[in-house]
């Protein structure tokens, strides 16, 4: 880790639909703040995409309170409506671009992702921007396989060594939990008991969201 980084406030930025939020999302934030001794997380839902399919997407609104309620009891834990409040097509430099702005020079900013997620940057636009100005953390997950990230790191980087600063591999422990399978649940009247914050369930059931 950076020798000088006690003169910096390192910030985590953890994206996400958030479409519920569940314990393996808060379980990574709490593990990057812990091992990479970070100042704060901020979680940032994305802007609902264009073309969504009914009843598969929360209104952003409904996310952004979802995500509220998870992370209220953590002191380091913070929300952002960067991305529900700006019009068009949420991008990712933009965030990041603008959290720059507010935390300025002298701050690192280290975006928190999942194994799958991490490997999505191959497809990002201004890639070589997004990587000038932030590093990437990217948590295990089960199913998605880390060793693609050494590729990524090639071609991002040339040489592998480099690239250490830029992304660093994250274990956690493993929680095999997806919103996708959480919503499928609800549809289907199976439990999602102890996959997410009770009071998250109860706000989705309270709304009746993904019926
Ligand atoms: P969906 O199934 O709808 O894609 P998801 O569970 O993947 O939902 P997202 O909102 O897409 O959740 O994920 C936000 C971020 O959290 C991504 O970087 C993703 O890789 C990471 N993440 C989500 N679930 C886990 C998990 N169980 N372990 C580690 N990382 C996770
Ligand atoms: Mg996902």
């Amino acid at each position: 880790m950076e020798k000088s980084s006690k003169f910096y406030k390192k910030i985590g930025i953890m994206g996400g639909t958030f479409n519920p939020i569940h314990h393996g999302h808060l379980v990574t934030a709490q593990e990057a703040l812990s091992q990479f001794k970070l100042d704060k997380v901020i979680f940032i839902p994305t802007g609902n995409p264009p073309h969504k399919i009914e009843n598969e997407v929360a209104s952003a609104e409904d996310r952004y309170i979802m995500t509220v309620i998870a992370t209220s009891s953590n002191s380091n834990f913070f929300v952002s409506r960067m991305e529900i409040d700006r019009k068009g097509k949420s991008y990712t430099i933009d965030t990041v671009r603008q959290l720059r702005k507010i935390y300025g020079k002298n701050s690192l900013l280290y975006f928190i992702t999942g194994a799958d997620a991490i490997l999505e940057i191959l497809t990002w636009k201004n890639t070589d921007e997004i990587v000038s100005l932030c590093k990437f953390i990217a948590a295990t997950r089960p199913g998605y396989n880390l060793s693609r990230i050494e590729d990524l790191r090639k071609r991002l980087f040339g040489k592998a060594g480099a690239a250490d600063e830029k992304i660093y591999v994250m274990e956690i422990p493993a929680l095999s939990i997806s919103s996708t399978d959480i919503r499928n649940r609800i549809k289907h009247n199976r439990p999602i008991d102890y996959l997410l914050p009770e009071r998250v369930s109860n706000y989705i059931l309270k709304h009746e969201l993904y019926k």
